[in-house]
């Protein structure tokens, strides 16, 4: 069995009398964290970034996600997102069809047509996301130049910005990293006589935001921006006086594009659970100087809000193991949250992608015979969790069903980016999301019981 490390409470993470100190990762070495890790080449199963636009169009209220694709993608946007009668809708495909494909009409034509008239019909958009897709015959268009031929005949009332959502080589949490660092380049330039100020990058529900942004408030931390913002027009400024947390574990583009910008990576933990928030938290304190006990004063009673919150779940949990398949990037620090504040057991922890740099503060913080696979064989993985009988397997829809049939109770990976999840008071509903399926089984096996018996 794996050795739980107890949670490390910020207040025995920080001398009292000194700066605030945080968790020891680098942004140039890589992480030093104790966790066995292998890579594997293979089939995979994944969602495409085009998933993202579920999150992204509530995020940026004034933005439309314009897909340019096949049936198939219109398919996979309708159906997960649903389809909005009442409402105005804030994303559509325009289907590449025969005729276009066959090369009798232009594409470009065909392109400014569907969006000048989206854009007349529409005068409220603000911001259009051109969205490429996989099919052979998109991958061929280029939407960056359509973009920017689009954008100088729109502005400034309307930007035009492209990036790929394609189901190639991408997860599909991938897509709002394509998004977010295809905004980068537009933001204004901070001045030279501007404050230090703190960027928090990555899609938050609002409530969350709100709740960040109020303990950064009492904290004394004056100059907060969100990227992305709610609105088009309310986009952070960016510099060499920019500092940035990162709110996700998938934006190494954006990241990179924030960089090139001057701006500066706070490493941190992610803000998931009591013990991460306090810690992602700690991380602006210390940059900005909070003292100590100011520090301790605004964030004491909302983490052990979380603790309780999370602790109500502890004795379903705990004597659990549980086996990862590498589908949103989410899983290390979900491992980290599961395994030191529910006492979770890590069977296998697959990600599709380790960004060494990014994580080097939650493999640091995980049990040390963890088992971290990147990338993916499907079919070994398979074999292995069907060998080690987890209790739950946290994975894509696509494998949750066959192993449901199988008697391993799942969770969907993509409910942990629509569900809000991030920060003190959501603590006990990321706890929650991994207690359901043990109560949907216990709920339905005296009904498989009376089943099988008639
Ligand atoms: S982008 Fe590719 S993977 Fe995604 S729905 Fe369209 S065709 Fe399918």
């Amino acid at each position: 069995m794996n050795a739980v490390p107890p949670p490390a409470t910020l207040k025995s993470a920080m001398p009292a009398d000194s700066q605030l100190d945080v968790l020891s990762c680098t942004t140039a070495a890589p992480a030093a964290g104790p966790a066995i890790i292998q890579s594997e080449r293979g089939q995979r199963a994944v969602f495409c970034g085009l998933t993202g636009i579920v999150w992204l169009h509530r995020k940026i209220q004034d933005a439309f996600f314009l897909v340019v694709g096949s049936r198939t993608c219109a398919h996979l946007i309708q159906s997960a997102a649903g389809v909005m009668i009442f409402a105005e809708p804030r994303f559509a495909t325009a289907i590449i069809d025969e005729r276009d494909l066959a090369g009798i009409a232009d594409i470009n034509d065909e392109l400014d047509r569907v969006v000048n008239r989206l854009i007349e019909r529409r005068p409220d958009l603000k911001l259009l996301f051109l969205v490429g897709s996989c099919p052979s015959e998109v991958i061929k268009i280029d939407l960056s130049r359509a973009a920017l031929r689009l954008s100088r005949d729109l502005m400034p009332n309307v930007r035009v910005l492209a990036y790929s959502g394609s189901g190639i080589e991408t997860t599909f949490t991938q897509g709002e990293d394509a998004c977010l660092a295809s905004l980068v380049p537009g933001l204004a330039a901070e001045t030279a006589a501007a404050p230090k100020s703190l960027m928090v990058v990555g899609a938050l529900a609002d409530a969350v935001e709100d709740q960040f942004r109020r303990l950064f408030a009492d904290m004394g931390i004056a100059h907060v921006s969100f990227l992305p913002a709610r609105h088009a027009a309310d986009m952070p400024s960016i510099g060499p006086n920019t500092r940035y947390l990162l709110a996700q574990p998938f934006l190494t583009d954006t990241a990179r594009a924030l960089e090139e910008r001057g701006a500066v990576r706070l490493c941190a933990p992610f803000p998931l659970g009591a013990e991460g928030t306090t810690e992602w938290l700690a991380a602006a304190a210390a940059e900005f100087g909070v003292a100590p006990d100011r520090f301790e004063a605004v964030t004491d009673a909302p983490r052990q809000r979380a603790e309780r919150s999370v602790a109500r779940y502890h004795e379903r949990l705990s004597t659990k193991r549980i086996f990862f398949f590498p589908d949103s990037q989410l899983e290390v620090p979900m491992a980290r949250f599961l395994s030191r504040e529910l006492g979770m057991q890590l069977v296998e922890v697959g990600t599709p992608y380790l960004h060494r740099q990014h994580l080097a503060g939650e493999l640091a913080m995980l049990p040390s015979s963890t088992l971290i696979v990147e990338g993916q064989d499907v079919d070994q993985q398979l074999d292995r969790c069907r060998a080690a009988k987890p209790d739950l397997v946290v994975c894509g829809l696509g494998l949750a069903n066959p192993l449901e049939a199988e008697g391993i109770a799942t969770k969907w990976s993509i409910e942990l980016v629509f569900t809000p999840v991030q920060g003190y008071e959501q603590a006990g509903d990321l706890a929650e999301l991994f207690a359901r399926p043990f109560v949907r089984k216990q709920l339905l096996s005296p009904m498989l019981e009376d089943a099988s018996c008639s």
